[in-house]
């Protein structure tokens, strides 16, 4: 067996600049890689051609911050899955993302496996992907500026990063998502992430499901509902006719039936032999939706319960 050179140079930049410079050098032969356990698979599989070099950008201070702004929370795009997982304010204000990225792969994945690569993957059933989608956060795309050296930053939603099964909108070669940001769950809001995987065997997830609920200052009604549903089409999915089933309707189970309903028509859940067959699939369209906004409305009411003013 002939062995191949997958990459002829690596390279570990220290700043977002930097890192664009050299893919700039390159001109459409290096490519960015973080953890890794996506893209150096591919090459060694032989699913990508070899790259001239692989810009590194996990040792870029400040690029796994995860933080609070005025308005927002920043998650950076090199933050780890387990340190999402671990982070309190991802746990407190984001919670679906922190339970998408606590089942990603085991402890070894998680622990070098990044939230910017889930996303650039553009995989539709990436679980960190399916919960960002669900919190509709925009993404913070870097690239040189025409005059050279100078980095332009942009804020982009982040359902425009997806352009098919595998194929993003961002160009690894030349492009950087240095961040995510989302608003966190105000006061009647909660979120919630489940999944269905097969026990052993391939890595492939049979369904994942996120939602993001807000209720009327009551309690007693969906005010905003977001659902994010993968795989069931070529992109992560925002169940719409779903969401629109439950918005302005009471929090009870009829509104449940009509939303599970919607979902189960607008899904395109297909047969896989290496997921499960689409009736099977269809079917935990329904459990699983069941399942995360319960989860989800059971937040939101927790929160409504502690600001209640007390009796006297
Ligand atoms: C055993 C195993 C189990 C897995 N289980 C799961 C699972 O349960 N759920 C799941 O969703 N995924 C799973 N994965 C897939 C993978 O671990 C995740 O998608 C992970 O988040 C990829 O991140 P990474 O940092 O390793 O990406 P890399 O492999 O470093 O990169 C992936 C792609 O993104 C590009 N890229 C990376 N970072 C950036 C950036 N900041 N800006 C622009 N482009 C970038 C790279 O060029 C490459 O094309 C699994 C993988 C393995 C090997």
């Amino acid at each position: 067996m002939t062995s191949m050179v997958l990459w002829e140079h690596y390279h570990l930049p220290t700043s977002v600049p930097e890192a664009l410079t050299l893919l700039a050098r390159y001109d459409g032969r290096a490519r960015i890689v973080a953890g890794g356990t996506d893209l150096i698979l591919e090459l060694e599989q032989g699913e990508r051609p070899p790259v001239a070099a692989l810009v590194d950008v996990s040792r870029i201070p400040g690029l796994n911050d995860i933080r609070e702004e005025p308005g927002c929370i920043v998650v950076g795009a090199a933050a780890t899955h387990t340190r999402i997982e671990a982070s309190p304010l991802i746990r407190t204000y984001a919670t679906c993302l922190a339970e998408s990225c606590g089942v990603i792969g085991g402890p070894q994945v998680r622990n070098v496996a990044t939230i910017g690569g889930n996303v650039a993957h553009a995989l539709p059933a990436a679980d960190g992907t399916v919960s960002l989608v669900a919190l509709q956060a925009e993404a913070q795309i870097a690239r040189l500026a025409e005059e050279a050296g100078r980095v332009m930053y942009e804020w982009r939603p982040i359902e425009s990063l997806f352009r098919g099964p595998g194929q993003s909108a961002i160009d690894p070669t030349r492009e950087l998502i240095t961040a995510f940001r989302l608003r966190p769950h105000a006061l009647g809001e909660g979120s919630a992430f489940a999944r269905i995987m097969r026990p052993q065997g391939l890595a492939l997830p049979i369904l994942g499901v996120a939602a993001r609920v807000r209720l009327s200052p009551d309690g007693m009604a969906y005010a905003d509902v977001s659902i994010c549903i993968g795989p069931a089409g070529p992109v992560p999915f925002r169940a719409q006719s779903a969401e629109a089933a439950l918005i302005g309707k009471p929090a009870e189970s009829a509104s449940m039936e009509a939303a599970i309903a919607a979902a189960q028509e607008e899904a395109r859940v297909r047969t896989s032999k290496y997921r499960a067959t689409a009736e099977y699939r269809r079917e935990m369209v329904g459990v699983l939706l069941r399942r995360v906004v319960n989860a989800a409305v059971a937040r939101a009411r927790r929160w409504l319960v502690v600001a209640a003013p007390t009796q006297p």
